[in-house]
């Protein structure tokens, strides 16, 4: 399974009986820590490899990152995720010289939601709206969760005319059937406030304070609707 990687160690080897080195191979769903080392006796050259199985810690490893990037009641990214996804972003399509977009969305009324209807299904209607934005969007677009009831979006490649219609997409999945909870049926409305990248924007809280600023005019001005600053 891991012909490569032996091979090149292998010449490495070869090449220089001093040769040392301690290193991760995967073979199939397996893990290996791999020691291989030169050892001196009798005048003669040997070497000790050590195969070490770390499979069950990599795994441990490999999920507790996914649960420190993700909000658990979502499954989107959540915040810190956000950060770090969305500022790589924003420095890989400045240097392809990309355009980028960031909407922000937050649930109208979502208090007297969870006031008439209880914080579970408040709950449903959370998962909901993230279902229903994450079907509108893009493999490479990221969706996260920012707190309570407010999402981001980053739109990468994306000017901020055809954002502005993504955004008016998502609004309009969200209003155009109600969420089923139990044997309820709830109306759901969100105000969508959204961005471009503009050639002086250095960091993604300049695009995020811009964003909000829209988000802000679009409750103010009625909400259930988009605009864009
Ligand atoms: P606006 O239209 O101005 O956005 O009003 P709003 O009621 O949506 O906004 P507000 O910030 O007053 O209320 C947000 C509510 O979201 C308050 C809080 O209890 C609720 N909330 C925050 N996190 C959760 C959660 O994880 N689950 C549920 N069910 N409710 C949450
Ligand atoms: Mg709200
Ligand atoms: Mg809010």
């Amino acid at each position: 399974v891991n012909a490569g990687a032996l091979q090149t160690t292998y010449a490495a080897v070869v090449a220089d009986v001093g040769f040392a080195v301690k290193a991760v191979w995967d073979l199939g769903d397996r893990q290996f820590e791999v020691d291989s080392h030169p050892v001196q006796g009798d005048g003669r050259n040997g070497r000790i490899w050590v195969f070490d199985e770390i499979t069950a810690q990599h795994r441990l490893e490999q999920e507790l990152r996914r649960l420190a990037a993700t909000d658990p009641l979502t499954g989107l990214s959540n915040r810190r995720q956000f950060a770090e996804s969305g500022g790589a972003m924003l420095r890989q399509t400045r240097a392809d010289a990309l355009p980028l977009a960031v909407l922000m969305l937050d649930i109208d009324h979502f208090k007297s939601i969870n006031d008439r209807f209880g914080h579970p299904v408040g709950d449903v209607v959370l998962q909901a709206t993230a279902q229903r934005c994450r079907a509108e969007l893009r493999q490479q677009d990221l969706m996260a969760r920012m707190g309570g009831e407010e999402f981001a979006v980053m739109l990468p490649g994306v000017g901020a005319d055809e954002a502005a219609a993504t955004a008016e997409r998502l609004r309009a999945a969200i209003a155009a059937a109600p969420v089923s909870a139990d044997e309820l049926r709830i109306e759901v409305r969100v105000s969508i406030g959204g961005t471009g990248r503009l050639a002086e924007d250095r960091t993604l809280d300049e695009l995020l304070g811009r964003a909000d600023q829209a988000l802000y005019t679009a409750k103010r001005t009625g909400r259930n609707k988009v605009v864009f600053e």
